[in-house]
């Protein structure tokens, strides 16, 4: 168990069970929650594919969705990801 490396003062520690999504990381867990815990000091993350159009988008872990608690995409830090495939009424179109 330790603090947080990116100096948010949250107390975690780490599973052998828990693996990030490409399984050659721990993920560290919050000791409180139990939760994996989703730093805010984290920064940007790394670009990923947007699953319905295909472009890189990035997240940070405290640019969430008040409504659904998702992280919200980003074409670049600051800047939104509007993606052409979403639909206004929010549903997935596959
Ligand atoms: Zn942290
Ligand atoms: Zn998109």
């Amino acid at each position: 168990m330790q603090f947080c490396k990116y100096g948010c003062g949250t107390y975690v520690g780490f599973l052998a069970d828990v693996k990030s999504l490409d399984g050659l990381k721990s993920v560290p867990i919050e000791v409180k929650t139990s939760k994996v815990h989703e730093c805010p000091k984290r920064g940007w993350s790394e670009y990923v594919r947007c699953i319905r159009c295909g472009n890189e988008i990035c997240f940070h872990n405290s640019e969430t969705s008040s409504i659904t608690g998702k992280k919200y995409p980003f074409d670049s830090p600051k800047k939104r990801h509007q993606c052409r495939f979403f639909t206004k009424s929010g549903g997935d179109i596959n």
